[in-house]
């Protein structure tokens, strides 16, 4: 078994979990991370039932659950004819071992799993190192990395970019990002308002459509969650709709009540549907958001990039401790996760922001009368929900050879 360490980007989900998996595996690792501390800030907050399996083989899905939400049913509601499609996650119950949605921000997960990285001798977390470049020969990578001194080599059997959608490994490797961004941003606040005491049967999860607009209304552990879409014709976006007028007025709209809503936190960011043009560069391998970054809607950017860590991870293991040859495995690592489910994320993501901003009277019918019809019937309401849980694009990405 080599003693190179594997040189891993980014203590982001996908860089973490591949950190601990093969910690665990007794594989040598150096994970780099250029911010100071693990970073706080308010992205996903979704874990689908695959992640928490793969979380779950190593060990930390149950405190992550104990931290979480466990949300077993979630909603599509129209606000014109007030009719809820409320999909019952129960219905997976033999499907997997966790029929439920967690909730719980990203950044909760990498520190439990920065917390379990402390027990493994050969794991080394090097906060203030930003990965500047690589170069590799026929056996091993050398990267450059800023460190808080000056800048510093470091030689390693592998390198993995984990280094999110601006992804300084990507670029070293002159890989393209194709796809494109959308014209319009997202505005997302965070609020303590209990809207499950205002809206009927509110589940923690819901999609609500309008007449006029859309958002995606959910609870994270800590706050009630509000996303919109604004309009791409505003000429200063963050100047307009991060004013605290405007905001409460989109929250007045969504419910009136008396007084201001207090607001936890507010972004606005853009959007964009992209993916690497390759995944592998010799050996250097290309992970979560450094290969695809999509809209939000359904939960499935960081989901994603797990499971790419954890198919990634188990190759890793046969190459480094059983000498499988990583061309080889690379290769299938490429197909299995950019051919296949990167092809279902960006579709299925594009489809979801289609679905919810239609404006037209008859599409909102249609599409609320489908949800509910859907819904009502157990057995596609079950296939709706292995589908959008992204069981389906994970198995079909598996019997990809
Ligand atoms: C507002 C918002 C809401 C979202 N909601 C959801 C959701 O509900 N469900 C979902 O599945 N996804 C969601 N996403 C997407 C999700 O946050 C990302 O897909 C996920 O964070 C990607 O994980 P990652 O580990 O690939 O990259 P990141 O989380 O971006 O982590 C990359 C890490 O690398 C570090 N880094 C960067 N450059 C370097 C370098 N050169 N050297 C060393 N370190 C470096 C960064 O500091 C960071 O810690 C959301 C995103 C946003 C913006």
């Amino acid at each position: 078994m080599t003693t190179q360490p594997v040189l891993i980007a980014g203590s982001g989900p996908a860089g973490s979990l591949l950190a601990l998996y093969l910690s665990q595996q007794e594989i040598p690792v150096i994970l780099f991370e250029k911010q100071p501390d693990l970073p706080v800030d308010l992205r996903a907050s979704t874990f689908h039932p695959p992640s928490l399996e793969m979380l779950d083989e190593l060990g930390v899905a149950d405190a992550m659950i104990a931290k979480g939400l466990k949300v077993d049913r979630y909603q599509y509601r129209d606000r014109r004819t007030k009719e809820v499609a409320e999909f019952d996650m129960g219905l997976l119950s033999d499907d997997t071992r966790f029929p439920f949605r967690l909730q719980l921000e990203q950044y909760e997960m990498t520190r439990i799993i920065n917390q379990q990285l402390a027990n493994y001798p050969t794991a080394q977390v090097l906060f203030s190192h930003e990965v500047l470049g690589f170069s590799q020969d026929d056996n091993g990578v050398t990267v450059l990395v800023n460190t808080p001194d000056n800048e510093k080599q470091f030689r390693g059997s592998f390198l993995l970019g984990c280094d999110g959608a601006s992804s300084q490994v990507r670029k070293a490797a002159g890989i393209g990002y194709g796809g494109f961004t959308y014209n319009e941003k997202f505005l997302v606040v965070s609020t303590p308002f209990p809207f499950e005491q205002v809206f009927d049967n509110l589940s923690y999860v819901n999609y609500i459509s309008d007449p006029d607009e859309w958002c995606v209304l959910l609870r994270t552990e800590k706050l009630w969650r509000v996303l919109w879409p604004t309009d791409p014709a505003e000429a200063n976006p963050a100047q307009t709709y991060l004013n605290d007028q405007y905001i409460q007025q989109r929250l007045q709209h969504l419910h009136a009540k008396a007084g201001d809503y207090d607001i936890g936190h507010k972004t606005l960011y853009a959007v964009h549907q992209r993916v690497a043009e390759r995944y592998v560069q010799g050996r250097m391998v290309l992970v979560g958001d450094a290969a695809h970054i999509n809209n939000p809607l359904g939960g499935m950017g960081m989901n994603g990039g797990l499971h790419d860590a954890h198919n990634l991870a188990q190759k890793l293991t046969c190459i480094l401790k059983e000498g499988a040859s990583y061309p080889e495995l690379f290769a299938q690592y490429e197909r299995q996760r950019k051919d296949l489910a990167v092809e279902f994320v960006q579709q299925h993501t594009i489809a979801n922001k289609q679905m919810m901003e239609t404006k037209d009277p008859e599409q909102q019918q249609k599409r609320q009368q489908w949800f509910m019809e859907t819904a009502a019937d157990p057995s596609k309401a079950r296939a709706f929900m292995l589908e959008r849980a992204m069981f389906n694009c994970l198995r079909d990405s598996l019997q990809q050879a």
